[in-house]
């Protein structure tokens, strides 16, 4: 019996690409550029055995060619985008056995960032019983992605979604958003406590350089503006932006998420 560890790979700006792993197997998930995986793989001394895909923008499946030059390995990805490289196209509810892992993951579509977008959840297997979701570009902590193909509509549908995943489960987002996501739900929820510790929680991270992910579950329910639409404070700020009375939680979430885009 063997630790999975979950260590992410820093590239291009503020990309994280996650590499799950145990001592010999490895697992990567959005690859978007392969030599930072290279490098991790041959100074850990691992073999990798399959790509998770969650989206198709470049910054998310860049590398794949390249890995796939070296390693014969399955792409499981989404059934709903287009990406040469997949071969395993997922959808809704579809199980995914990563066999080296011992690590069983379901799929959830989370359309809204982009048509097609999965996400992967899953318990880590024996001693470790935790449990993770791989999300990519949708639930960010303390923030959402940008809507480019889908509808606000679909990505609060998206979210709540995920949000119905166990408190303790370790969110796994691609980017290092947390800090200037932070400094936006500090505006539109400046009386949230609870966020404004993770606020110094985080900026300390961050002087050390460190990531500030995986995020918890827990927290977001607690801390992400995205997530709490039925927040009176935050129903009350939002509408002040909005210039008038915003009584559905969907108008909340589709005036804040256009409101973060130009912050
Ligand atoms: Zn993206
Ligand atoms: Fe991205």
């Amino acid at each position: 019996m063997t630790t999975i560890h979950i260590d992410p790979i820093p590239a291009f700006k503020d990309n994280y690409i996650w590499i799950i792993h145990d001592t010999k197997f490895a697992v990567v998930v959005d690859p978007g550029d392969a030599p930072p995986v290279m490098k991790y793989l041959r100074s850990n001394q691992l073999q990798l055995t399959a790509i998770l895909i969650t989206h198709h923008h470049s910054d998310h499946i860049g590398g794949n060619r390249a890995l796939l030059e070296q390693h014969q390995i399955p792409v499981y990805g989404p059934k709903r985008e287009a990406i040469s490289t997949v071969t395993h196209a997922l959808q809704d509810n579809d199980t995914v056995y990563l066999d080296a892992l011992s690590l069983t993951l379901k799929v959830i579509e989370v359309p809204g960032h982009t048509h097609g977008h999965i996400a992967y959840f899953g318990l880590l297997p024996n001693f470790q019983k935790k449990n993770i979701l791989l999300c990519g570009d949708t639930l960010f902590a303390s923030g959402c992605g940008r809507i480019f193909e889908g509808t606000p509509q679909q990505m609060y549908r998206s979210l709540k979604r995920l949000e119905q995943l166990p408190d303790d489960t370790l969110v796994y987002c691609t980017h290092e958003y947390t800090l200037s996501n932070i400094s936006f739900a500090r505006v539109v929820e400046p009386g949230n406590a609870e966020l404004k510790q993770q606020e110094q929680r985080v900026k300390q991270l961050r002087r050390e350089n460190k990531p500030t992910l995986p995020s918890l579950m827990a927290t977001e329910k607690k801390c992400n503006p995205f997530l709490r639409c039925n927040q009176p404070e935050i129903i009350k700020i939002t509408s002040q932006h909005a210039g008038k009375k915003l009584n559905e939680p969907l108008d909340v979430f589709t005036t804040l998420r256009e409101w973060k885009n130009n912050f």
